[in-house]
């Protein structure tokens, strides 16, 4: 490799689990992503530009665009300028693009991406409860035919699926866990069934991993490489950053805090512990609280409202949340000792009503140290830091020049 003695300015950590090959592979891919982030930033560059704005030598820029246009991700053409032959070669963009899709409990979020991880559309639609797998692949499949439409693109022009699920995925056998939110989902072969469903190339991780991917490289977490990702909603989802890279644990379950015990003598949870974070901070347990007072009809954005216009007992029950959080947060910090802990979700919302008691709590219970050297932040992404975590996903498998297996479509064909 001709670029092994200068793989070229700042390295970008690669998030995923390291493929063969190592660090230096992992570099190679984090310079392609760069190039490729470059050139549809902006079309038109000559290999002089492009190694200008990512601070990569010519000689790597050459060689990885020479790699890039064997695949098919760029154009070349020449113009009059510089080099040997008074010509230039200017890189143009690919028509390419890439599909995050996001499945919540009860919403799914689809959107699509140029290569530079530029956002083209999207889309969310609530999802019926216990939807099975093949009806929800067939309502994403819907949302990305309608999406591609939109922006002028077909399933030719996508290189890469990249999915979220809300459960643990096993990262020997592939299958959605136990204690994934969509029971339905259970045991199930998420990669091939997906892959099948959408007939591309498709790569699949557990949503609380997306998000905290997705604010690594484009939102609150860009620049560090040690954060926890929180999303307080209908459960608390998290994924964990280490050195640049998820953190999934032996089973793919790490980063289940919405199962850690705040409560030994509190409410059953739905995985049959007593006293899970969950039962004290999800949306539904915030909501029964608070429905004896408001009424049934009372949901999260109403709690929201009135917090926001200074009900009393709206804004206590979202600073106990957040005062429940941070006992968790504390011991976040104790194990890990996290730059960043980045709190998104629905309940973020309410901003510095939850983060305040939050970040009290930590500040009570947390060594001083870790305390400070921690930053709680709300989410930069809100809502679309899991779909934008798939799309970087997505972006990385193209990068890895992992998209070349497309199967037969088993949904209509765009
Ligand atoms: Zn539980």
């Amino acid at each position: 490799m001709s670029d092994d003695g200068d793989l070229g300015g700042e390295p970008t950590l690669d998030a995923r689990t390291p493929r063969p090959g190592g660090a230096l592979r992992a570099l190679r891919e984090a310079n392609l992503r760069r190039i490729l982030e470059a050139i549809s930033r902006d079309s038109g560059m000559s290999q002089a530009d492009v190694a200008r704005c990512t601070d990569l030598s010519r000689a790597t820029v050459s060689n990885l665009v020479g790699e890039l246009r064997r695949r098919g991700l760029v154009r070349i053409r020449e113009r009059q300028g510089g080099g040997r032959n008074g010509l230039e070669a200017v890189i143009g963009r690919s028509s390419n693009a890439v599909i995050g899709v996001d499945f919540g409990h009860r919403h799914l979020r689809v959107g699509i991406a140029d290569l530079s991880g530029r956002l083209l559309h999207d889309e969310q639609r609530p999802l019926p409860l216990d939807l099975g797998a093949q009806e929800s692949c067939a309502e994403a499949w819907a949302m990305a035919t309608h999406l591609m439409a939109g922006a002028g693109l077909d399933r030719g022009d996508i290189l890469q699926v990249g999915f979220g699920l809300p459960g643990p995925i096993d990262p020997v056998s592939g299958r959605v866990g136990w204690g994934a939110i969509l029971h339905r989902w259970e045991g199930l072969e998420a990669q091939s069934t997906l892959r099948r469903g959408f007939g591309l190339p498709v790569v699949v991780e557990n949503d609380g991993n997306l998000g905290a991917l997705g604010e690594l490289r484009r939102g609150a977490g860009r620049g560090f490489t040690d954060l926890v990702y929180l999303n307080v909603g209908t459960g608390v989802g998290a994924g964990v950053i280490i050195g640049g890279r998820i953190h999934r644990g032996a089973a793919g379950t790490a980063a289940e805090v919405g199962h850690i015990t705040v409560d030994e003598q509190g409410q059953l949870c739905r995985c049959g512990n007593r006293g899970c974070l969950e039962t004290v901070v999800g949306s539904d347990a915030i909501l029964e609280t608070l429905q004896h007072s408001y009424g049934e009809e009372l949901d999260i954005p109403g709690v929201l409202a009135l917090a926001e216009r200074g009900d009393a007992r709206c804004r206590r029950a979202l600073a106990d949340a957040g005062r429940a959080v941070g006992v968790v947060v504390a011991n976040l910090c104790n194990l890990l000792s996290p730059q960043r802990i980045i709190v998104g979700g629905i309940l973020a919302r309410a901003g510095e009503v939850i983060l305040t008691p939050l970040r009290e709590t930590v500040a009570q219970r947390a060594v001083p140290a870790a305390v400070r050297a921690t930053e709680i932040v709300p989410s930069a992404l809100g809502e679309r830091a899991e779909l934008m975590g798939a799309i970087c996903l997505a972006l990385d498998e193209v990068a890895a020049g992992a998209t070349g297996s497309v199967v037969a479509p088993a949904l209509a064909a765009s």
